[in-house]
């Protein structure tokens, strides 16, 4: 556990460094970018054992949503930071004339970047890349449950960066973030859980500092009557059973038209047999839970309704198989909590307003997906439900282009981020405007006798 003492050094560190304007340079970031690439290439072996070591990730589930994500990224951010850079001239009112205006965007400074154990690897350093093209400093918090994540981490980033730069603290959140946060920091990225999200903006309120929280929340996925099933039920198994369901914007639940529901049903029965074999526990690729204690919550979901596919479990192997839950209600914890597991309830709808009303029982979902061949569902759904982001007939991927921002809304956060939302959550806009001496109109000036009328002509 890192002392008071060690997080003060670091802190005035961090301070002296951002303050020497080291950061600032075009040259300096893309530098930083690039070194940061190569860590994690030269640690890419090591964190995908981790990987498999916390979560019995794949290497191709950690490769393609871990590892290979970052270098997506950072070549986008690489491509693109230079141009993000230059200020954005924007007009300038008439009644300021002779002026021009410009966007600067201003590093923050001091960041703390607070990370969750599901994707340990890509949610602690996705955000990294948005905090060096904003020319900041950085504090790195991994997940304590995922541990040989966070040790390959911290031992990456002390091999890449000066830690008076980018450095990494290990430790128990509930005990380290507060001592983190009794000294000011000019942004903090928090991704995790509702309340633990309520308390870092709590912590974030003596120093006024701005927070982005990327939280959770129960995400539904609609399919109505008009279809494509085999490729519904394909995508949405992927989608809900990739990381073994311990995925923020996983399809939590499915609202499926009740003409479709047995075909539905049948289809998704398939897949998970394709994907995984008769017998999952036996597969490769397929996921554990993180530990016991979510393994008995989700565990005890299976109890709240008819098992249609699935079902099995074995606590030391931390494994629940892919599920299928039928005959849920609204009012079972299944249908209240954020399920985080590879368990999908089903449940039906005759109408799309229905479908509507029901996903409002829980308001502000981080992500929706719509499985239909119509544009008018498609539309309705978008336009009269508020989420984070989402997709239609697909799932998960909305995240992986950066041109698009990931973000909650309500309940599952606030702030988004990837591509140039990265760069603009790292970055304060400041507005200059310039005034040519050339010309002073004296219409502002005392006394105002008469000039009325030409300060009218001139606003309006
Ligand atoms: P969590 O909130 O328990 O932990 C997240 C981080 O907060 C960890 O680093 C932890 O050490 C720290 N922490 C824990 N308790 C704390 C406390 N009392 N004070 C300060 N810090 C504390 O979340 P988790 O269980 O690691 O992750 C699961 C949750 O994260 C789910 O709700 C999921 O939906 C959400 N999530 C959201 C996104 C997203 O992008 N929106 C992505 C992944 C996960």
């Amino acid at each position: 556990m890192i002392s008071n003492a060690r997080i003060s050094q670091l802190y005035k560190a961090q301070h002296d460094y951002f303050d020497s304007g080291a950061t600032l340079p075009y040259a300096f970031r893309k530098a930083m970018l690039k070194r940061l690439k190569k860590g994690v290439s030269q640690y890419e072996s090591r964190i995908l054992e981790a990987l498999h070591q916390d979560l019995h990730k794949h290497p191709l589930e950690a490769y393609s949503s871990e590892v290979g994500f970052l270098y997506e990224e950072i070549a986008f951010t690489l491509a693109n930071l230079k141009q993000w850079m230059e200020p954005e001239v924007v007009t300038s009112p008439f009644v300021t004339y002779p002026s021009s205006s410009r966007v600067y965007r201003e590093p923050l400074g001091l960041t703390l970047i607070i990370a969750p154990w599901n994707y340990p690897f890509m949610l602690q350093l996705s955000p990294l890349i948005g905090a060096i093209a904003g020319g900041n400093c950085a504090i790195l918090k991994p997940s304590e449950l995922a541990p040989h994540t966070a040790a390959v981490i911290a031992a990456m980033i002390k091999e890449t960066f000066d830690p008076a730069y980018v450095t990494v603290v290990e430790g128990d959140g509930a005990t380290i973030i507060p001592a983190l946060m009794a000294y000011r920091f000019d942004h903090v990225f928090f991704t995790g859980s509702i309340p633990v999200g309520k308390k870092i903006m709590e912590m974030a309120v003596p120093h006024l500092t701005p927070v982005t929280l990327e939280l959770g929340g129960k995400s539904p996925c609609v399919v109505d009557d008009k279809v494509n099933i085999k490729v519904a039920a394909k995508r949405i198994i992927w989608a809900k059973f990739w990381n073994a369901g311990q995925t923020c914007v996983a399809p939590d639940y499915l609202l499926v038209h009740h003409r479709v529901k047995e075909e539905m049903v049948d289809a998704m029965k398939e897949a998970i047999v394709d994907f995984f074999g008769q017998n999952p526990v036996n597969s490769d690729d397929y996921a554990r839970m993180i530990n016991s204690r979510r393994f008995d919550t989700v565990a005890a979901y299976l109890k709240e309704g008819h098992i249609l596919h699935g079902g099995q479990t074995d606590r030391d192997k931390l494994y629940i198989a892919p599920t299928l839950l039928d005959d849920v209600e609204w009012d079972d914890p299944v249908m209240q909590e954020e399920i985080f597991g590879p368990v999908l309830p089903i449940l039906t709808f005759e109408e799309l307003p229905q479908a509507i009303q029901a996903i409002k029982k829980n308001p502000y979902p981080l992500a929706l997906y719509v499985f239909t061949k119509s544009k008018k569902t498609e539309k309705a759904l978008i336009e009269q439900v508020r989420f984070g982001g989402g997709c239609v007939n697909n799932a998960l991927v909305h995240l992986t282009n950066p041109e698009l921002p990931f973000g909650g809304a309500g309940y599952s956060g606030m702030g988004q981020y990837h591509g140039r939302y990265s760069f603009e959550t790292f970055t304060h806009a400041k507005g200059m405007l310039k005034t040519g001496t050339w010309l002073d109109v004296p219409v502002k000036y005392p006394p105002f006798k008469n000039k009325l009328g030409l300060m009218k002509r001139i606003m309006k």
